[in-house]
């Protein structure tokens, strides 16, 4: 008779995981005081004193400058609007060449093209998902303005070798922190590794505010121009004296006073919840040790992870059953979390397919049908970054089952489900 529920069996958890509640009393509060003062967005698209935004938007960038040791911080709508302020504020152009990461969300390589310039592939870490410093220098030309590292699933890039690197090439390097928030690489904070860093409060993410964004730099002058392309540029240019047109046509890329006020109280929480990570991410690697098919994340020397997620490797020459059987039958057993029902269980494959395999890469159309700005002596064809590749159709299993406000009990059942699953693969066999 089975065993597993997949087979029919009975689950190991039926349970929802409880929710990922972040937003509490303190955040309530600092809504009803926006609220109550009637200013929901102070911002004016124009060079005027509230060109920088309301009390709250200033405040709030102020505290996030502190709190990473930057001198700015400059709040947008997204993260990914913040890439694309990102990529407008270093100065691409068309025909520039930027490189970045086939493994990551979207927006981390599709910024460049918001400004016709053309995304350049480079392949990923084996142990870390990171970019591949080895395979960045193949890939410079005499075309090359910029990388963009992403410190993907919670953890640093190699910082040593691409700012070495990077500075030798004079690119600049733009730094997507959406997924590593107090990550750090001999002590210092992810994010502040690059010339421009990003982070994401959208729903998902350590922290969040609903949607929202912020950079973070310590160069003056990028910095302005960021404020610039948040707030319509164009509009603001002349009375402000600002004589370098490159890339200055705004978008309205404004947090509100709202969103500004969350995430006052939400920084405040951000090191108990990444320490909680970790913590569930300690409890959970120390007893799935017996469970020989199984590796656990990678973490590169001097670095600590901050675990978005926790990414295993899933030896499937030792069992036999090929990972989408094995994950098939880990869903089966446990239930998906409060609030995000809709996701299924969380646990899954991750990034399936490398960027450059979506349609607007395949088929090199963006604007219009003429192939622009795409480069034709840069390809978007399979084998371009085989470890990604690889990574992608083998492998590689993601979890977010350690998240804060999982017990002790609801981490068992988690562990319990891979030891049942392990303990019976002969049933997955068959
Ligand atoms: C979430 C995410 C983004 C985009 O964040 P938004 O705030 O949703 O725009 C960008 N890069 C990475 C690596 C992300 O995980």
């Amino acid at each position: 008779m089975s065993v597993l529920a997949i087979n029919g069996g009975e689950k190991v958890r039926t349970k929802l995981f409880p929710a990922y509640r972040v937003i509490g009393q303190e955040e309530q509060q600092a809504v009803a005081r926006v609220l109550e003062s009637g200013i929901l967005s102070k911002y004016l698209g124009c060079w005027a004193d509230d060109f920088y935004g309301g009390p709250q938007v200033q405040a709030m960038e102020r505290e996030w400058a502190e709190y990473y040791g930057v001198k700015h911080a400059i709040s947008v709508n997204s993260a990914t609007s913040a890439l694309y302020c990102a990529a407008g504020a270093v100065g691409l152009a068309p025909g520039d060449e930027v490189i970045v990461s086939p493994y990551t969300m979207c927006a981390s390589a599709t910024a460049p093209l918001i400004y016709n310039a053309v995304p350049v592939f480079a392949d990923i870490e084996y142990d870390y998902y990171c970019l591949d410093a080895d395979d960045i220098e193949r890939k410079i030309t005499d075309k090359t303005k910029a990388v963009i590292v992403v410190d993907i699933l919670g953890q640093p890039y190699n910082v040593a070798r691409i700012n070495e690197i990077a500075k030798k090439h004079g690119l600049y390097i733009i730094e997507d922190n959406a997924q590593a928030p107090l990550a750090a690489f001999n002590g210092q904070y992810a994010g502040t590794f690059g010339d421009i860093g990003i982070f994401s409060l959208n729903y998902h993410k350590h922290i969040h505010c609903g949607e929202g964004g912020i950079l973070v730099t310590n160069d003056d002058g990028l910095a302005e121009r960021m404020r610039l392309i948040r707030n319509h540029a164009e509009a603001v240019v002349e009375n402000k004296g600002v004589t370098n047109l490159n890339n200055m046509i705004g978008f309205n890329f404004r947090m509100t006073e709202i969103e500004a006020a969350i995430t006052r109280e939400q920084l405040k929480k951000l090191r108990w919840l990444v320490e909680e990570r970790r913590r569930n991410v300690r409890y959970l690697e120390e007893n799935l040790a017996d469970i020989p098919f199984l590796t656990m994340p990678g973490i590169r020397e001097g670095c600590e992870h901050s675990y978005y997620i926790h990414a295993m490797k899933y030896d499937e020459y030792m069992t036999g059953v090929p990972r989408e059987k094995f994950v098939a039958a880990m869903q089966a057993e446990l239930a998906p979390i409060e609030l995000r029902e809709g996701e299924g269980v969380k646990i899954g494959l991750g990034y399936l397919k490398p960027l450059y395999a979506q349609p607007l890469f395949r088929q090199k159309t963006a604007y219009g049908n003429t192939g622009y700005p795409f480069s034709q002596s840069v390809s978007y064809d399979e084998g371009i970054c085989p470890v990604c590749e690889k990574i992608c159709n083998s492998e590689t299993i993601f979890h977010e089952l350690m998240r804060p406000f999982m017990s002790r009990e609801d981490l068992d059942d988690v562990l319990g489900a891979f030891h049942k699953v392990a303990d019976n693969l002969d049933e997955l066999r068959r």
